[in-house]
């Protein structure tokens, strides 16, 4: 950390795994402590991570060298570290300030790291892994270039310094935690993942059972078994990358309450539920605050907590080339024949090194590329080389 703990703003430093570890249990011992100092700092580290370093999928550590945060906005797309542990130690830190605060933002950064890098750090196989996970790999230049020397063009079976499979085995086998969190009067949903659950409200249990194909669909349907008459409200994260567009309970559509990044539902006496939830996720574009200066004039692809990936093996060899116009259309399209089933996205592009600013705005097709074709990010490094 950098700063002292009075006055001076609050910058997250040092090794990228280690300070959150150190981060997670400040806010640990703040919360059990009640000791608001100490839980401040905790709330302007995140702030400071989840606004100034933290790349599109929920990766940290710009720099190899250290294996460290630098400074806000020093976000490189190709020799960054962004070691997988680092976003599983931020998943530990987002859980924790979401048991104080009880803010969507919290759970908005462990599910963009959980779907993005940390799933990404292993292969589909569960046997192959990342140890780090630039945005960018041009496996060419890797041997070459001493400052990419830690970056891997493949997963490997095993890292000499085996941290990151474990790591990642942990958070999936105790995904739980991050699903729903409890109070005595509230159940938080924080992840849309098809699951059944028992839950403890204070001296009343509820059962739960979600059933969803969240990311790739846009439902979740919640059904509550409320046998012991528990009235508790039912808090739906409403994630930072779109809206709810509709909730109805037992049919009946139901007003938006919005708290804190939640759609708050009073669950009354007696009243066994189900509740439908429809999110907003057709594919986007989005693009980095201009600080960012390695995303200046780039654009990202994204449906839901899904960031996608363009890959040499359905798009050729230069990808570095390819140009997107920000009114392109993207098509979402759910392949079940690809990598077990997953959603591609396709799109027309222009293909070109320098183009006038009138062309970036047009949408263009290149004669020699059919258009281009993503799959999401946790996917990368299935079919072949390049990414
Ligand atoms: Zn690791």
């Amino acid at each position: 950390m950098r700063g002292s703990i009075k006055g001076e703003k609050k910058t997250a430093c040092g090794h990228a795994v280690r300070a959150l570890y150190l981060y997670s249990a400040m806010a640990d011992v703040g919360y059990e402590c009640q000791d608001e100092t100490l839980i401040g700092v905790c709330r302007e580290l995140f702030d400071n991570i989840a606004e100034r370093q933290m790349f599109i999928t929920g990766s940290v550590g710009a720099a190899a060298d250290g294996e460290c945060f630098t400074c806000d906005y020093d976000l490189p797309n190709n020799y960054n570290y962004s070691e997988t542990c680092a976003s599983v130690a931020l998943a530990l830190f987002s859980l924790r300030m979401m048991q104080i605060d009880r803010k969507g933002k919290y759970a908005d950064v462990f599910e963009r790291a959980l779907y993005n890098t940390i799933l990404g750090g292993m292969a589909l196989s569960g046997t192959g892994f990342f140890y780090v996970n630039p945005l960018e790999v041009v496996p060419e230049h890797l041997k070459a270039n001493r400052t990419l020397h830690h970056v891997l063009p493949k997963r490997r079976p095993w890292l000499g310094v085996a941290c990151c499979p474990p790591n990642i085995a942990r958070t999936l086998t105790s995904l739980a935690q991050y699903i729903y969190a409890i109070d005595d009067s509230a159940v938080y949903v924080n992840l849309f993942v098809s699951n059944k659950a028992e839950l403890k409200l204070g001296k009343k249990s509820v059962g739960i059972t979600m059933q969803t194909r969240y990311p790739y669909e846009d439902e979740v349907v919640i059904e509550i078994v409320n046998t012991q008459n528990a009235v508790f409200t039912l808090a739906i994260r409403e994630p930072g990358w779109g809206k709810i567009r509709l909730l109805t309970m037992n049919g009946n559509s139901l007003e938006l309450k919005r708290k804190d990044g939640y759609i708050m539902i009073d669950i009354l006496l007696s009243s066994d539920s189900t509740i439908r939830v429809l999110f907003e996720m057709e594919a986007a574009l989005v693009c980095a605050h201009p600080r960012v200066r390695a995303d200046v004039r780039k654009l990202a692809i994204v449906k839901g907590p899904l960031v996608y990936c363009l890959e040499e093996a359905d798009n050729g060899k230069n990808l570095g080339a390819l140009m997107i116009s920000a009114k392109t259309a993207l098509k979402a399209e759910y392949d079940p024949t690809l990598l077990n089933g997953t959603m591609t996205i396709t799109a027309g592009l222009g293909l070109g090194i320098y183009w006038s600013r009138g062309q970036a705005e047009k949408t263009a097709v290149a004669a020699d590329c059919p258009g281009m074709r993503r799959n999401p990010g946790d996917l990368r490094d299935c079919k072949g080389r390049g990414a």
